[in-house]
């Protein structure tokens, strides 16, 4: 077996204090589209709505809520990988393992587990009230939804709310930031999947978690920019990672 496999199966099947930051690579391999190489059209049909927008109109407001139940549908029939179940046994393991994810589709999901899993983009599973807070279960609210109510709170009557995931335009939430962070400090292996680490904050925490001392490995498919950080890089698709591992 090829050095850096072993050290791998070794560190995810004894070691604690892990870090995974995962990207759409993970999901990619359960047969979600990829945003940016989308060969069906999916993301094209249900394009993105603005959160100015969402702010301003209600056909956007309503455009917004289509696209996030068109994702639920989509997901129907798509399961977690054998990479999400791992990664689910290793946060299920020790309480200072942590998932931080860009993925909004919830197949990290672990209920038991939900202080671990730090979703960076949020989740088209949660939806709030961007007045009071009030937080929704997006399907039931949805199925609720009378379309001349135009999204109202029905706890405060005034705000609007919104599935939680971030749109383009909006600001990441604080407070999961500085979780993502906390994480990032404190591991001993930092461990990306299926991320392309081009964008921030993805790409900080790599920076950080090496700047605090931790091991950093990256899988994904492609080259990343921050490869040079890494003490063990390994480009392949997850799901042929995962059977060197298994
Ligand atoms: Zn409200």
């Amino acid at each position: 077996m090829d050095t850096y496999f072993k050290a791998l199966k070794q560190i995810l099947e004894e070691k604690d204090e892990i870090t995974f930051l995962s990207g759409a690579g993970l999901s990619t391999s359960a047969g979600l589209p990829d945003f940016r190489s989308d060969e069906n059209g999916f993301w094209k049909s249900n394009s993105p709505v603005h959160f100015r927008d969402f702010l301003s109109s209600k056909k956007y407001r309503m455009k917004s809520w289509q696209n996030n139940i068109a994702i639920h549908k989509k997901l129907e029939n798509i399961k977690p990988t054998k990479m999400h179940n791992l990664v689910n046994k290793v946060i299920q393991r020790g309480i200072s393992n942590f998932h931080i994810t860009q993925n909004i589709d919830g197949l990290h999901r672990d209920e038991a587990k939900e202080k671990n899993i730090i979703e960076l983009h949020g989740s088209i599973f949660k939806a709030k009230c961007l007045n009071c807070g009030a937080k929704y279960d997006t399907l039931e609210y949805f199925g609720n939804l009378e379309l001349d109510t135009d999204c109202l709170c029905s706890e405060c009557r005034e705000g609007f709310v919104k599935v939680s995931t971030i749109s383009f335009g909006q600001a990441l939430v604080s407070k999961t930031l500085q979780k993502a962070e906390k994480a990032s400090i404190n591991c001993q292996f930092f461990i990306v999947l299926g991320s392309s680490l081009k964008v921030s904050p993805a790409n900080n925490f790599v920076r950080i978690a090496k700047n605090n001392g931790a091991k950093i490995i990256i899988l994904n498919k492609d080259p990343t920019p921050m490869d040079d950080y890494a003490d063990i890089v390994i480009n392949d698709c997850l799901e042929n990672i995962y059977e060197q591992i298994k």
